[in-house]
């Protein structure tokens, strides 16, 4: 490493610890606390380690609400420990890997802490599984114990012979665990809508890495934070480790509902709320006497991510709720890439915004680096909590040094990133690139249009034609949205075929699953 390269690590790291000071994840006035939160996370990792950090500074304070159900930090730190014990003596430590396949709720989250806390590695299954995907991923894993949440109780015939069930047995007895010598980490599972998802193994073994999460988002201490978007996938997980350090209140939304959501912001004041856009577009369209009769005063942040947040969503976001969306974007494999603060997306809607401290985000086209605004290239990022490559094997494209997340974006005169699609969402229509993201914006912004996808389907003119499915709150026909998009945007992106739906097929976290539309027609 050359002079100029370590004095800019050094002045990263010291900007890290400032942002981390400033949230209250550390408190720089103690330096013995700060010594041994350090130790704690690097001996029982973010999740574990977030737990019992926040026992020993606030203890008393509730970490989760699960319903009816409310635990403190201390009770959560105990019952874990007794959890983990249970494990041990049943003969699981630290070379196994633990699965879990439970939705949002407590036994999801003391199975996270119990795994950390043996050192296990831990794979979070989407509860959206189908028997046969569960048993690959299961296989592929070389998962041993897994936690089944009895309302999926009828998975369990279907498992591989290997695999036995854990209980979630807090109850006392045991001694506690001495710290694992090492942490095996987590794998979160890519979003594949067919086929077998690919494992994104993942160690946090930096605690700056908190400092990405805390920079351009108000965090903190001791806020209360309602989880909507759910913890099987890494929007909501990065939110949950930061608030657990942040000794914040969780509630756990489960299942989601609109008007639940919208009356446990009020019920619990909450300070932040962690959704997909779909979830933020069902609560607006409660309407604005319900949304009146709820006291949301007390949101200071709306963290949206995992898909992309329509101009005119985000927008209307901001007129009902005030100046406070933030806008995540990043994938699985290389964690955070940008956020939008509110101030950005006033300056520029639709945009992502700009990266944290610590992640270098850049575009190229193929090996040339893009630095025009304005000019389109696939979006790559430097963070130190990327993966080192899937379970299975490969990996994304690396290209010097950033990790490709396969969208493709362009930034503003500003620096500020916009999103324009995937790359293999691309469509090109008789020779030229029309980027769906674009088109789906603006219909958005139609009145009469609620819901918008874009797809390219084969034509024998053109190669590909665009294809727009629409669900309508009014009555619409397919020459008024030809004819809205013409006037708009160039006319080649006005689509041939307008389909109208009923609802878009999407994603547990939101995205909208474009070969599902594809066999809609
Ligand atoms: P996942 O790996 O499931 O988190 O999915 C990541 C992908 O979701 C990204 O590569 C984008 O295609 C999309 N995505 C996530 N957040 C956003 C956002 N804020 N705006 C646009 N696309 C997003």
């Amino acid at each position: 490493m050359n002079i100029s390269t370590l004095a800019h690590t050094a002045r990263t790291s010291l900007r890290q610890i400032r942002v981390m000071q400033r949230a209250g994840i550390i408190d720089l006035r103690n330096p013995p606390q700060v010594v041994r939160t350090a130790a704690t996370m690097r001996a029982y990792g973010p999740i574990a380690g977030g737990i019992r950090t926040s026992a020993r500074r606030t203890p008393d304070r509730i970490a989760l609400i699960d319903g009816d159900r409310r635990i403190s930090y201390r009770e959560l730190d105990a019952r874990t420990d007794a959890i983990a014990a249970h494990w041990h003596a049943a003969g699981f430590d630290r070379t196994h890997t633990i699965g879990v396949l439970c939705p949002d709720g407590a036994r999801l989250v003391e199975t996270m802490a119990a795994a950390a806390k043996l050192g296990a590695r831990l794979v979070l299954l989407n509860t959206g599984f189908g028997a046969a995907q569960l048993r690959d991923v299961l296989a592929r894993e070389q998962v041993r114990a897994l936690v089944l949440d009895p309302g999926l109780a009828a998975l369990a015939d279907d498992l591989p012979g290997d695999v036995t069930l854990l209980e979630v047995d807090a109850s006392p007895g045991g001694e506690p665990l001495p710290a694992p010598a090492e942490q095996a980490g987590f794998v979160l599972l890519t979003g594949g809508t067919t086929g077998t998802p690919k494992g994104a193994p993942r160690r946090v073994e930096s605690p700056l890495a908190a400092a990405q999460f805390v920079d351009r988002v108000p965090l903190r201490r001791g806020q209360t934070v309602l989880l909507c978007a759910p913890l099987f996938h890494g929007t909501a997980l990065s939110q949950f480790i930061v608030s657990l350090n942040l000794g914040s209140t969780i509630v756990l939304h489960g299942r989601f509902d609109a008007a639940r959501a919208l009356s446990q912001i009020a019920e619990h004041r909450a300070d932040m709320v962690v959704l997909v856009p779909t979830m933020l577009r069902r609560i607006l369209d409660l309407g604005p006497e319900v949304l009146s009769t709820n006291d949301t005063t007390s949101l200071r942040i709306i963290f949206t991510a995992g898909a992309a947040l329509p101009s005119s969503l985000g927008t209307r976001a901001i007129e009902a709720f005030g100046p406070v969306i933030y806008n995540f974007y990043g994938c699985t494999e290389t964690g955070t890439a940008t956020i939008a603060t509110p101030q950005d997306w006033i300056a520029a809607p639709g945009t992502v915004g700009k990266a944290p401290v610590g992640i270098t985000v850049a575009l190229y086209d193929g090996d040339t680096l893009v630095t025009e605004p304005g000019t389109v290239g696939t979006v790559h990022v430097g963070n130190a909590i990327a993966i080192a490559g899937y379970s299975g094997g490969g990996g994304k494209q690396i290209r010097g040094g950033l990790m490709s997340t396969g969208d493709l974006g362009h930034f503003d005169t500003g620096g500020r990133l916009f999103i324009d699609g995937r790359d293999d969402d691309m469509i090109i229509s008789g020779g030229e690139n029309v980027f769906p993201g674009e088109i789906e914006d603006l219909l958005y912004k139609h009145p009469a249009i609620t819901e918008a996808a874009v797809i390219g389907v084969p034509d024998e003119e053109f190669g590909q034609r665009l294809a727009a499915f629409v669900v309508a709150a009014t009555e619409l026909d397919a020459d008024t949205v030809r004819a809205y998009v013409k006037t708009h945007l160039a006319r080649f992106k006005a689509p041939r075929d307008v389909l109208f739906v009923e609802e878009l097929p999407r994603t547990p976290t939101g995205k909208i699953d474009r070969r599902g539309l594809a066999a809609l027609r």
